[in-house]
């Protein structure tokens, strides 16, 4: 791949382009008729799921072009996230041939679209990508762009040339005849493979003749006599297209501070939000899930916090606004919160949460002692999950997102599942000692134990000293059951438990570093005066 292709084929230039060019004639095509989907429409079916590892294993070739292939397909886990997965034996969902073992001379270069693979070709000895245009001898800028191309297909791409916004003026007498000589195509397989639009094809907004997924069109195929050139390399809309349809997941920071990012630390103001945006946007309104992970506030007052963001109907596809609230007296010095995008296709996801007002909202009176340990007064809202969602009982994260003390106590939460099972679990909110929670507000992941890439967690400073005496400074290391396989996985972690004395300010924060494949340090600080007895936090991480 080289920056020095001429790259012209933007729409003005592109009508520019004279005479006829004798280069190759488009050379890849899409699987279709007898034993492929019959229409080629972005269907969210013909995707992947997101986040998977996608098995790819060559049926043939020399171990020098089967790397050439695979530097070129990973070109776009840039872009997508989508782990492709090169085995030498087994099982695999995408298969490479580069022989036609019938007919050697066969130069035929295709694809299945996204998981038709699966669906189409079962036979594990037959490919679902034929390469037979690519040999030990091709040039690199051909593979390049033959890799490119059949796996944008294999990622669930169709052709830009049959896009609605393509609006292509074919000389239809001259496409047939050059199809029926190059190719042998007849005039159906022409207009199927060329011509034909693609009436669902409706994620592009414009035509890219810079696509990977446009041919080559020759001029004297148009009746304009307008071309598009050879296309080697992806172009920004391949890019902008395949980050939407498999978003990195929390490809923002996942983080936000009141002090700097919305003013500084003096004087305290109780309303403080900010837009963020996606990054990048999402193709339908993603759920998101939100904790808190420092709090700055002074003790003088009670201390009330709301961290919220509007219901998923009133939020977009390409922003969502944070709010970092406390209301009445309460002086809030600053206030973050980390959180989790999950997106509509990602269905082993469940989420939600649970105010403490919806099940009393006489705030007032106080939760219930539990009946096994009158010192614990609970808040319980039970969750039902989608019937048949889940096999097993799922993990599940809590994150906590609000609370109302009163500041003549200590300041005691803890929020957890409870009596998870597979059809649904509890969400406890609870208090001890003296402490006075008028109310609190948690969010929750639930999600099935044997998903792949991801990981949870609970961490405690309860799991290694006592709460007495307090103690600033508390950390520990966790250790993944499981090593991730990519170097770095994402590590999201926010305030699951609190106990801190009510007399001085309520400063604390949780926060992992640290982090590589085999886990990360975790921390749970308080600074200045603060009194800090207990800290917990609930974790996640995605690889
Ligand atoms: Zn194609």
């Amino acid at each position: 791949m080289s920056d020095e292709v001429p790259y012209y084929c933007s729409a003005e230039a592109l009508w520019d382009v004279e005479g006829e060019e004798d280069v190759d004639l488009p050379v890849t095509n899409l699987t279709g008729g007898e034993d492929g989907p019959p229409d080629m429409a972005l269907d969210p079916a013909w995707f992947w799921k997101n986040g998977e590892k996608i098995k790819v294993r060559f049926l043939d070739g020399s171990p020098v072009l089967q790397a050439r292939v695979r530097t070129y397909a990973e070109e776009w886990e840039k872009y997508a996230n989508i782990d492709f997965v090169f085995v030498t034996e087994g099982n695999a969902s995408i298969r490479v041939r580069f022989k036609n073992p019938r007919d050697p001379k066969d130069k035929t270069t295709d694809s299945q679209l996204g998981t038709g693979a699966k669906k189409f070709v079962i036979d594990q000895n037959q490919p679902t990508m034929r390469l037979y245009s690519l040999n030990d001898d091709t040039k690199d800028d051909e593979v390049c762009r033959v890799v490119l191309h059949e796996f944008g297909h294999a990622l669930g791409c169709v052709h830009e040339h049959q896009s609605l916004a393509a609006k292509i003026e074919w000389n239809e007498e001259q496409v047939f005849a050059d199809a029926k000589k190059f190719y042998h195509w007849d005039k159906e397989k022409a207009r199927n493979q060329i011509m034909k639009v693609n009436e669902q094809a409706t994620l592009h907004s414009s035509f890219d003749p810079k696509s990977i997924m446009c041919y080559m069109i020759p001029p004297k195929w148009t009746k304009n006599g307008r071309g598009v050139k050879k296309n080697l390399t992806l172009s920004e809309t391949d890019i902008s297209f395949i980050r939407k349809a498999y978003p990195f997941r929390t490809r923002n920071a996942g983080r936000l501070s009141v002090v700097p990012e919305i003013r500084p630390i003096y004087p305290p103001l109780a309303l403080n939000s900010k837009v963020i945006d996606f990054d990048p946007p999402y193709t339908a309104t993603p759920r998101v899930v939100l904790g808190l992970t420092l709090l700055d506030a002074s003790h003088e007052t009670n201390v009330r916090v709301h961290l919220h963001t509007p219901s998923e109907s009133e939020r977009g596809k390409a922003s969502f606004t944070l709010n970092l609230d406390a209301w009445a007296d309460t002086k809030l010095y600053n206030a973050a919160a980390t959180w989790l995008e999950f997106s509509r296709g990602e269905v082993e996801y469940e989420v939600g949460e649970y105010n403490t007002l919806d099940t009393r909202p006489n705030f007032r009176q106080p939760a219930l002692p539990s009946p096994d340990n009158p010192g614990l007064r609970r808040d319980i809202s039970h969750v039902d999950f989608r019937k048949g969602k889940y096999t097993s009982p799922p993990n599940i994260l809590i994150w906590l997102t609000a609370f109302d003390f009163d500041n003549r106590y200590n300041w005691r939460v803890r929020a957890a599942a409870h009596n998870v099972t597979a059809s649904g679990f509890d969400v406890v909110i609870e208090s001890w000692g003296d402490t006075t929670l008028y109310s609190a507000a948690a969010e929750w992941v639930a999600y099935p134990k044997d998903q792949a890439g991801v990981l949870s967690g609970r961490v405690s400073s309860n799991d290694y000293r006592n709460w007495f005496p307090a103690q600033a400074g508390n950390q520990g290391k966790v250790r993944f059951a499981v090593p991730f396989e990519r170097l770095n996985p994402k590590v999201f972690m926010a305030l699951s438990e609190l106990d801190m004395d009510s007399s001085r300010n309520l400063r604390v924060k949780v926060y992992a570093d640290r982090v590589s494949s085999e886990g990360f340090t975790w921390h749970g600080d308080a600074w200045e005066d603060s009194l800090l007895y207990s800290v917990g936090a609930d974790w996640i991480a995605f690889g």
